[in-house]
């Protein structure tokens, strides 16, 4: 059974691997055998240290995602450096926060360019060559507890994330055919640079803990589990779903 869940052998892209979630599931599908195409704008450095050290290669791809300019050039050099591709982590992210009233165009753009756009056209270029290649592939979205709630001061960040989660159910509906599984991954509230504004306010961080039923904020480990079963062949059968890993936040 537990070779359902081997990687030996894939080649997994990870946007967004500098830091945060796309660090904790670069290494987690290292660690279960894959070699990793790690995509930011900055240094994947702490990234590239983790995969190497789980005994799988690992390959820096400096790209900004707020546009779809680097989509061709993701591809190619993870080609060039692995011959194929199996698995697509469309994790990179940004959130704005300000009231609806005040909200601007440019916190609007830049988040559903990163968030929704550029997430879209990636996962049509790799799933590409997913056909090409002839042996199907997994795409795993990062989706968010405001892909189910409303949240506040969020407007073009909810707004990504519901989208995600359309996006997610419509990409498996029409790819499933190919051998392809889109799903995602809806993390709770984690400890990352993108809540960091959150926890610094105090109040709202204890409110926010009091809320969750394991009693803790999650960390980019425990991704890791949900990340590899959706990478893996013990997910085969599982298309347009998202599993949430948020400690019971949406339970309650
Ligand atoms: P983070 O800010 O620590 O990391 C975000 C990553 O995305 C970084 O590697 C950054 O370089 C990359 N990125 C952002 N904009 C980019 C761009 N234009 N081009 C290339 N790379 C870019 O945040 P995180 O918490 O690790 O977030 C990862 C994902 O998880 C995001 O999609 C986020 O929305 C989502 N998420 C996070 C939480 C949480 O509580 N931390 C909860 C739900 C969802």
């Amino acid at each position: 059974m537990l070779d359902l869940f081997d990687l030996t052998g894939k080649v997994a892209i990870v946007t967004g691997a500098s830091t945060g979630l796309g660090e904790g599931m670069a290494k987690a599908l290292a660690q279960a055998g894959a070699n990793v195409a790690g995509v930011a704008r900055t240094s994947c450095e702490s990234a590239g240290k983790k995969v190497e050290d789980a005994g799988t290669r690992f390959l820096e791809i400096r790209a900004d995602l707020s546009s779809t300019e680097p989509v061709e050039r993701i591809l190619s050099e993870t080609l060039k450096a692995f011959g194929r591709v199996d698995i697509l982590v469309n994790n990179a992210g940004i959130i704005r926060r300000a009231d609806a009233l005040e909200f601007s165009e440019k916190d609007w753009d830049d988040v559903m360019n990163v968030n929704l756009k550029t997430l879209f056209f990636l996962s049509q270029r790799v799933a590409n060559e997913f056909v090409r290649q002839g042996t199907g592939g997994k795409i795993i979205n990062t989706a968010s507890m405001l892909s189910y709630q409303g949240g506040i001061r969020t407007a073009s960040y909810t707004s990504s994330k519901s989208g995600v989660i359309g996006l997610t159910r419509l990409l498996a509906n029409e790819w499933a055919k190919y051998g392809i599984n889109v799903n995602a991954i809806a993390p709770g509230y984690m400890v990352t640079n993108n809540t960091k504004a959150l926890r610094e306010d105090k109040a709202r961080y204890e409110e926010i803990l009091g809320r969750i039923p394991a009693g803790r904020w999650g960390t980019p480990e425990d991704l890791g589990g949900a990340a590899v079963f959706l990478a893996s062949r013990a997910s085969d059968y599982i298309h347009g779903f998202t599993i949430a890993v948020d400690g019971g936040w949406l339970a309650r």
